[in-house]
């Protein structure tokens, strides 16, 4: 049996498919901030499993729920009630403050959950004639991965060779609410966005567009869907990232921190109007909602707001913007951020984020870059503020190396 770093690599290369491109670390431990890879040595996760380990790398709480349940009782369909469903519902929708709430797996089911019941929306309550419902997407969006979804994406790696594509979608500029309002016609069904664009290197809107969007998707009778996959559950300072302007969406997505980075659960919350119209037979998926997935995210909600985690990602990534900010190398154009969500724009004349990422790789951290000269930022929300300053340390010595 394989067991060297080189050897794990080379069946990986051998046997898998080629459809991501890792940085060269073969990780086997977690705990808390930090991550070890087979020689023993550790290393600051910048990245969090793209925010699905908000609350820190093997959560003891959640890993006792995790054990708990697994050994009772994980999945029954939802042919059958269990004892998970109600209680993870109520807690869910009390939190955030919705009333209707759809479990699945995947972030990308929840999107395309919230396509369906926005489409049948439409249809059933809006008045939209058959097969004519439209959603409007923004430039530069990241979903996921399904069909559907990357018909609406405009990279195109996630595009091209993958036709014919699902119609039904209108793109406009992301945080330009006027081309929101240009958009609108009598058969537009929903508006879809992310609060602030993750994958496309934290993009963050212009103050006031949010709430722009809200008014305008209230006038026109046009659903609000947030994908708050990534920036939800305390990743930008806040629950959810819609706090940041007092709006509520008619949809919001959520996933990825739902359960701490134990096991795939997302959810659509919403409300009646919406989601009353989805009917037994119309939607579903055979491990939405297990008792498994219920107990593990029970558990994942209720660490990260007993544990002022939510608060914690506003102080420290506060520190960590302002520490990264006062990085004084010509390399770095930009830091920006919201929360523990921040990016660090290189200046192009530097040589590409991925060089970069390698040599933090080398210092002992491990972060992403996204494009060729954004580094993604998000460490757990559970860091403290001596870590972030050995992290600013870090970045200083790596950038003046270049
Ligand atoms: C990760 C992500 C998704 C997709 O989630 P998967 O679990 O990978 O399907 C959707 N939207 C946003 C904003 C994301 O960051």
């Amino acid at each position: 049996m394989p067991t060297t770093a080189a050897e794990l690599l080379h069946q990986e290369a051998r046997y898998g498919a080629s459809n991501y491109k890792p940085l060269d670390v073969m990780l086997t431990r977690g705990e808390g901030v930090w991550v070890w890879d087979l020689d023993g040595r550790r290393y600051l996760d910048c990245l969090s499993a793209y925010s699905a380990v908000n609350q820190g790398h093997c959560h003891p709480r959640i890993l006792q729920a995790l054990t708990e349940q697994a050994s009772r009782l994980t999945l029954t369909s939802r042919a059958f009630h269990n004892d998970q469903l109600g209680l993870f519902y109520e807690e869910l929708c009390t939190l955030t403050r919705s009333t209707r709430v759809l479990p699945m797996n995947s972030g990308a089911e929840a999107v395309e959950t919230a396509l369906k019941v926005a489409r049948k929306w439409a249809y059933q309550v809006k008045g939209v004639a058959p097969d004519r419902a439209e959603i409007i997407v923004c430039a530069g969006n990241f979903h996921g991965r399904t069909l559907s979804v990357v018909s609406f994406s405009t990279d195109d790696a996630s595009r091209d060779g993958f036709g014919p594509f699902t119609p039904g979608f209108r793109t406009i500029p992301y945080g330009d609410a006027d081309a929101l309002e240009a958009a609108i016609t009598p058969d537009t069904a929903a508006f879809l966005l992310e609060p602030i664009q993750g994958e496309a290197g934290v993009i963050i809107p212009p103050d006031g567009y949010l709430r722009s969007a809200r008014a305008l998707c209230t006038a026109y009778d046009v659903l609000l869907i947030l994908d708050e996959i990534q920036t939800g559950l305390g990743r930008t300072g806040r629950l959810l990232a819609e706090e940041h302007e007092g709006i509520e969406a008619d949809l919001t997505l959520i996933g990825k921190a739902l359960s701490g980075g134990f096991y795939p659960v997302s959810a659509v919350l919403s409300h009646e109007a919406a989601m009353g119209v989805l009917r037994p037979g119309e939607h579903g998926s055979t491990f939405g909602g297990n008792p498994l997935a219920c107990a593990v995210s029970r558990m994942a909600l209720k660490v990260l707001v007993e544990e002022g985690m939510i608060e914690n990602s506003a102080v420290q990534g506060r520190r960590l913007r302002d520490g990264l900010a006062r990085i004084n190398n010509d390399a770095v154009r930009e830091v920006r951020g919201r929360g523990l969500m921040i990016a660090v724009e290189l200046d192009p004349a530097y040589g590409g984020a991925r060089p970069v990422c390698e040599r933090l790789r080398e210092a002992g951290l491990l972060c992403k870059e996204t494009h060729t000269h954004t580094i993604r930022i998000a460490p757990p929300l559970v860091i403290d503020a001596d870590t972030v300053d050995w992290a600013i340390d870090r970045f200083t010595t790596v950038l003046a190396q270049g």
